[in-house]
């Protein structure tokens, strides 16, 4: 490991064991992350973590060694948080996930992004794919009881979804080609009339389908950005996103 790469570990990441691991789905991990200091870190539904998965991995360059990741749940009386990792890239990401060992260290920075809880509307549209799901399950999980909640997550594979924290169903399912837009904007076109004033638009994942949807939600339906709340997870054409 390069000096650099040690004093990044040491002073701007914080460090966590891999408390636990499982398959959830056919394609999906859960990886449970214990720390002291999660305890104290400042939290919100919404904030994600930049994982150093490829720390101490010689053979990877520097844009490698990063993937973020959302909280999925998080304990702070206990001190751990969950994290799910979809595996479809095949990337360096989902090898790191299905090779990881319990009991291993884990090199972590906070990020806090701007895909955060808003609790302004009545109604609210979730839209995304695997890799948003547990971004979006957080979400919904903070919402108060009395918003409506419409959604659209999608998978090519009915055996690639999984359940909430706890086990719940809350979001309704599609089995979809990847960018799957046309069909996509059918179900918009379905749901929003159903939507009760003061909206928002949640839509995360394939960058594709936020752009798209970013476009189709402000000039076909006129929302206001403030409405539309997108964060593109991953892009066909790059690797680690951000
Ligand atoms: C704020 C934020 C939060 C995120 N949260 C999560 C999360 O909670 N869970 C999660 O799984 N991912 C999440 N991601 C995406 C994650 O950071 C990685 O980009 C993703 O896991 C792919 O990394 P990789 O190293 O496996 O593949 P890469 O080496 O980055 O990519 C390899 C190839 O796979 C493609 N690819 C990447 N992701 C997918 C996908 N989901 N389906 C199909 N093809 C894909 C890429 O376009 C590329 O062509 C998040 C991204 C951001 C920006």
């Amino acid at each position: 490991m390069g000096l650099l790469e040690n004093i990044i570990k040491k002073v701007v990441l914080e460090a966590a064991i891999i408390e636990h691991k499982e398959k959830i789905s056919a394609s999906v991990y859960k990886i449970r992350l214990k720390s002291e200091s999660i305890k104290k870190a400042d939290f919100k539904p919404g904030y994600f973590l930049r994982l150093g998965i490829g720390i101490g991995n010689d053979n990877l360059s520097m844009k490698d060694k990063v993937r973020s990741y959302s909280v999925w749940d998080i304990n702070q009386t206990e001190g751990y948080l969950d994290i799910a990792i979809a595996t479809d890239s095949k990337g360096i990401g989902s090898q790191w996930v299905a090779n990881c060992l319990v009991g291993e260290t884990v090199y972590f920075k906070w990020k806090k992004g701007n895909f955060l809880l808003d609790e302004t509307a009545e109604s609210y549209l979730m839209i995304g794919d695997l890799s948003a799901l547990s971004h979006l399950y957080i979400l919904n999980r903070n919402l108060p009881n009395n918003k409506q909640v419409e959604s659209i997550l999608y998978s090519e594979s009915q055996s690639a979804f999984f359940d909430d924290i706890g086990g719940s169903k809350p979001f309704n399912r599609y089995y979809l080609k990847q960018n799957p837009i046309n069909e996509i904007i059918k179900k918009v076109k379905k749901i929003t009339p159903k939507l009760k004033e003061n909206k928002i638009v949640y839509i995360a994942g394939d960058s594709r389908v936020c752009v798209a949807l970013n476009k189709y939600f402000r000039n076909e339906l006129n929302w206001s950005a403030k409405q539309i709340k997108t964060k593109p997870f991953w892009n066909p054409d790059k690797k680690g996103l951000e």
